[in-house]
């Protein structure tokens, strides 16, 4: 097996190295290599060079751009255990995980390459002698930012979304996880993109955004990542009248009814908080369970969360990686130490383990305090938080008062409970009884602080396109 990718920019078709910043593995704090920096002059190039890449992908037929993209997305399958293991090294997951994530960013682009062939528009009944149609058309070019904790998912919903609307793209990746990335563009070559349709950089992030977001060819921002990092990128963007998708944080519901097995839901309850150490913006995280089976409820979730093993992610037998990186550690370990001292119930884990790579335990608080800050700051870890509740528009009100409207969870048998919590839960991704929340042909984003506009579905491609009406007088 090869070691790590080497990282550099890829601008106008050509890959380019510049001096950089150290990319570090969070399970032993080994440096990987080096992420390149963008200087100016390279957002430039990659402006100009998406400038004119849309203008051959924008007349590109709508069946050819289908065909690269299944295409890239065949070749990023063939090379899926090479790209899995750099997700693994810079990101931390389970090897198995990271090829799950290499799978699933494969089906968006694909789910988007047939949805771009079926980008219609219509026609309206009109008088005598006018035809008036309404036309989609791409809206340029896109200026697309990705984060760390799905480098190549999340990438591929931005790429797969632009590429088949008919947009072109400058895309800046994760720094702190770009391996990804490069092998996506790398699968885009490959299937014969032409130069110049998706640019990728990497830099100062709040330098990048500034430059492109004020560029005047740049006609949308889509973004991944934090509540307060994305409502600063959509006002920048809202000074230069430029829409946005925005997939920001989430702090997600689980009601617990008082109708389903205790240990049944609180081992599956465990299971999805692990998934990916908790660094999920639709994790699972308040769980508000009815008080007639709290007490079973909670231990069992403790000793399902005992039981997760936590190690290297390219060891077969660990369950879940390390965290992501420093910053992730220390505030998990403030935000639970906080939370512990309001009165919070220390269930399990709670304390950093190893002190070589950036590992926490499975940690359950009970009994969490409405004050304590992780109850209302997303802990972007693996902490589940558990409360007791009298009853269903008890939970519905808990699950509500927070800012966020991401994901929401719920375990129930009952139709008349299921259809209240959907009637109710202010959310834009609900499941009941399982913990997949979006998939490549549903609509995924979020409601409030959450974001708007969507990602994936037959909705995700409408945000890269405008609507022309076109009345025509037939002279
Ligand atoms: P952060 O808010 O500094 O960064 C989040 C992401 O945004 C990173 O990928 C970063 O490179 C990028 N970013 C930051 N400032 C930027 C700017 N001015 N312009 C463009 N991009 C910018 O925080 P962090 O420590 O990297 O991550 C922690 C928080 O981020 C978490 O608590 C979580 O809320 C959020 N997050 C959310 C998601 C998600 O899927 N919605 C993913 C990753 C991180």
């Amino acid at each position: 097996m090869t070691g790590h990718t080497p990282i550099r920019l890829f601008i106008g078709g050509k890959w380019i190295e510049r001096n950089g910043a150290p990319i570090l593995n969070p399970a032993n704090e080994a440096v990987l290599g080096i992420v390149p920096m963008a200087r100016e002059a390279d957002l430039a190039a990659a402006v100009d060079a998406a400038t004119n890449g849309f203008n051959v992908w924008s007349l590109t037929s709508a069946a050819r751009r289908s065909e690269i993209i299944r295409q890239a997305a065949a070749n990023l399958r063939a090379n899926a255990d090479v790209v899995a293991r750099d997700i693994t090294l810079e990101q931390g997951k389970p090897l198995r995980d990271a090829q799950t994530e290499v799978r699933r960013a494969c089906q968006v682009l694909e789910w988007d390459a047939e949805e771009g062939r079926r980008l219609y528009g219509r026609t309206i009944p009109s008088e005598p002698g006018y035809r008036n149609t309404v036309q989609l058309y791409p809206i340029g070019p896109v200026a697309a930012f990705s984060p760390w904790n799905y480098p190549l998912s999340s990438v591929a919903r931005k790429v797969g979304g632009a590429l088949s609307a008919g947009c072109s793209l400058v895309l800046k990746a994760s720094e702190e996880t770009p391996a990804a990335a490069v092998h996506l563009a790398e699968a885009f070559v490959k299937a014969g993109l032409p130069d110049g349709v998706l640019n990728l950089v990497f830099g100062i992030p709040a330098d990048i955004s500034r430059y492109l977001i004020g560029h005047p060819s740049i006609r949308l921002v889509a973004f991944t990542g934090s509540v307060p990092v994305g409502k600063g990128l959509a006002a920048q963007a809202g000074m230069h009248m430029k829409p946005c998708i925005m997939e920001l944080g989430g702090h997600a519901p689980v009601i617990i009814c008082d109708d389903v097995d205790p240990l049944d839901s609180a081992s599956r309850s465990v299971a999805a908080k692990a998934s990916n150490s908790g660094q999920i913006c639709t994790s699972p995280t308040r769980w508000f369970v009815h008080d007639s089976i709290y007490g079973e409820f909670v231990n069992n979730m403790g000793e399902a969360a005992r039981k997760i093993e936590v190690g290297n992610g390219l060891d077969p037998a660990t369950q879940m990686g390390p965290v992501a990186n420093s910053r992730r550690l220390a505030a998990i370990q403030e935000l639970v130490s906080e939370a512990i001292a309001k009165g919070a119930r220390l269930v399990a884990g709670g304390e950093r383990i190893k002190n070589n790579g950036y590992y926490w335990p499975l940690t359950v608080l009970a009994d969490v305090p409405a004050d304590a800050r992780i109850m209302k700051e997303e802990p972007f870890g693996p902490v589940a938080l558990v409360n007791s509740v009298t009853s269903l528009p008890d939970a519905i009100k808990r699950a509500n008062e927070l800012p966020y409207g991401l994901a929401g969870y719920a375990m129930t048998h009952s139709a008349d409970y299921a259809g209240y919590i959907a009637d109710h839960m202010q959310v834009g991704n609900l499941a009941i009884n399982h913990f997949t929340s979006s998939l490549p042909e549903t609509p995924f984003g979020g409601t409030k602080d959450s974001g708007y506009a969507r990602e994936g579905g037959a909705e995700g491609l409408l945000n890269y396109t405008i609507v022309r009406s076109i009345s025509f007088l037939a002279g």
